[in-house]
């Protein structure tokens, strides 16, 4: 038998290769604006057409490259920023491992043009499915411009799993942020689809944060920055009152990288402790500078994962950084000073004179309101029901026998709608079941295209970051049906006419910030976009727990969420109601 193992061609090992780095518009995005940044260019001009499924392009002045080095940069493994194995422990540029022109060309087709300033003449290379079709020289100002086209043109299997243009573009919008954000002082501008969605001019951090996150964080920023022999810290965090319940801007870069990871969020969430609320999110933009020998980013292709020397140190440097910003800026009194004393301080001065035992009965107040406060209800109905007495007179004040009577559901803690049925008692959570109930109504609205609208008497105006504006202005067509009459009013603001009439009192601003928020956190999953913008406006909309429901409209919102299709689970899976069985209740009393 004959030897049978071969080297495989370079185009199939190029598309191998791309597997790993050029997953979706977005890592094009990615890899093409790091470059321009290593070849020292300060403006960088990225251009795309269908969320950069047809074209994206990168534009930038920076050193250029010689002709023989435009050919050989589609070559794998091909770089100019390292030589020796030494170097990868030193490295401060972005690219390094020689592999995205290379795996680019391999699934797309790619023109570059570029020139040094020294040089007469540019060069001009086109290449397709890692073959040259083209080079000769051409005119260029000095720098480099590549154009990808039709990204996946040869590979329809994964052009197919592409996901939808708006996916796409906040995957796109993402990189493109975070690089902006980690170069304050370089210009970029970006370009879709014939409608310029950002131009950021050269500027200090703050400038930059205000650019391309919105005006309205300017004064809820709080500055960060410690030094030790072993790291730099810098950038800034959000004051704790702009902490969000979804997960949003918060980013950390090392060495001018975006990274993720989740143990040093953790040590910036870990700062704020008692400051926000369990389930809200700091923001932050914050920058570590390490000596690169301490660290590893050849972990992943992306290079969105590091390996530190000594993670914990970086843990605490992280936090105590943090924390020591919000004392000085008296948003925390001071270092390790305790939280609950702090507020109580401030808040009430009377109840410093506390004599020891009012202090321990105050104490034991709060943990009893704790055991209910995180309580889910849908975990613990039981003890609600049971304890509910004696631990609030005031509510307990209100007759439930009279509601039994009249038959109004009973509304208890003002979350949960209490109804006697034949087996025994039915729970009702509010907002579940409310959510469950606006989103059925919105699928429907969505899929019969049947808006109800109600005009405004003032219109109010909502102005968005760029990034925003763009994600927003893609939803315009789904809003429409949903009976959101807005407008375009120029740049990043919108102008709402006219809401759907089941808004009720909410501010429109509000519900569309919390969908827009929702509706981005969501893209990950694999739902139709229909379904997904159901579901972000149902969730802004409905009536939050912890909100009293007047006694009329209690078994109107039962009797609805019993009319819907699926009455079982809000839709972010969430049980909308339990029931009690009477004999299972008596048991208890035996
Ligand atoms: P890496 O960035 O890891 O070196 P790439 O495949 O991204 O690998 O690029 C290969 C080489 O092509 C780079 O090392 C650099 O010398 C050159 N190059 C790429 N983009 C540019 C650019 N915009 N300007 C100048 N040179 C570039
Ligand atoms: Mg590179």
């Amino acid at each position: 038998m004959s030897d049978i193992i071969r080297l495989l061609p370079d185009a199939i090992a190029n598309q191998i290769a791309a597997g790993e780095v050029i997953q979706r518009p977005a890592s094009i995005v990615k890899e093409l604006m790091e470059n321009a940044i290593d070849a020292g260019a300060d403006d960088i001009q990225v251009i795309v057409r269908d969320a950069g499924k047809a074209l994206i392009q990168v534009v930038d002045n920076g050193m250029g490259m010689s002709p023989p080095d435009a050919r050989m940069a589609f070559e794998r493994h091909a770089t100019s920023k390292i030589r020796t194995a030494q170097d990868l422990f030193a490295i401060r540029s972005m690219g390094f491992r020689g592999e995205a022109l290379a795996s680019i060309a391999a699934v797309a087709q790619v023109e570059l043009r570029t020139r040094r300033s020294d040089d007469q003449v540019g060069t001009r290379v086109v290449i397709e499915g890692s073959e040259v079709k083209t080079q000769e020289a051409c005119q260029h100002p000095p720098g480099t411009s590549i154009s990808v086209k039709n990204l996946f043109f040869n590979v329809p299997a994964r052009r197919k799993f592409l996901k939808t243009n708006p996916v796409e573009f906040r995957h796109l919008l993402d990189e493109f942020m975070r690089i902006a954000l980690a170069n304050a002082d370089l210009a970029f501008a970006l370009h879709h689809n014939d409608s310029e969605i950002y131009r950021l001019v050269k500027g200090n951090l703050r400038q930059r944060i205000v650019q391309v996150l919105g005006k309205k964080y300017n004064e809820h920023l709080v500055p960060v920055d410690e030094e030790t022999n072993y790291v730099r810290i810098t950038g800034f965090v959000g004051k704790p009152d702009i902490a969000r319940k979804t997960r949003g801007d918060q980013y950390l870069f090392v060495n001018h990288r975006f990274i993720k990871s989740p143990y040093l969020n953790h040590a910036v969430r870990n700062a704020f402790e008692e400051m926000i609320a369990p389930d809200h999110h700091p923001l932050y933009i914050l920058f570590l500078d390490i000596d690169p020998g301490k660290i590893d980013i050849n972990v992943h292709p992306t290079k969105q994962e590091i390996k530190f020397e000594d993670e914990r140190l970086i843990y605490n440097y992280l936090r105590v950084s943090v924390r020591h910003a919000l004392g000085k800026y008296s948003v925390t009194p001071s270092l390790d000073f305790d939280q609950e004393q702090a507020f109580e301080r401030a808040g009430t001065p009377a109840r410093q004179l506390a004599t020891p035992q009012e202090a321990l009965e105050r104490q034991n107040m709060q943990h009893w309101e704790r055991l209910f406060d995180g309580m889910k209800p849908a975990d613990a109905v039981t003890q609600t029901v049971t304890l509910q007495s004696d631990a609030f007179p005031a509510e307990s004040a209100v007759p439930a026998e009279a509601d039994a009577r009249t038959n109004v559901p009973y509304q208890l803690h003002n979350t949960l709608l209490v109804s006697q049925i034949k087996s025994g008692i039915l729970l009702v959570d509010q907002q579940a079941a409310h959510e469950r109930i606006l989103y059925e109504r919105n699928l429907h609205a969505l899929k019969e295209q049947a808006p109800h609208t109600q005009q405004s008497l003032f219109p109010i105006t909502i102005e968005f970051n760029p990034a925003e504006a763009a994600m927003f202005r893609e939803l315009l067509p789904d809003l429409k049906i949903l009976g959101f009459e807005i407008e375009e009013f120029g740049g990043e603001t919108f102008v709402v006419q006219g809401a759907p009439v089941q808004l009720e009192g909410q501010s429109e601003e509000q519900v569309l910030r919390t969908m827009l928020a929702q509706y981005q956190q969501d893209l990950q999953i694999t739902a139709e976009a229909k379904e997904r913008v159901a579901k972000a406006m149902s969730l802004s909309m409905a009536i939050p727990r912890g909100k009293a429901i007047p006694p009329a409209e209690r078994q109107l919102l039962i009797d609805m969420l019993f009319a819907c299709e699926n009455p079982y689970t809000s839709p972010s899976g969430r049980k909308c109601f339990v029931m009690l069985e009477l004999d299972e209740l008596m048991k208890r009393f035996m």
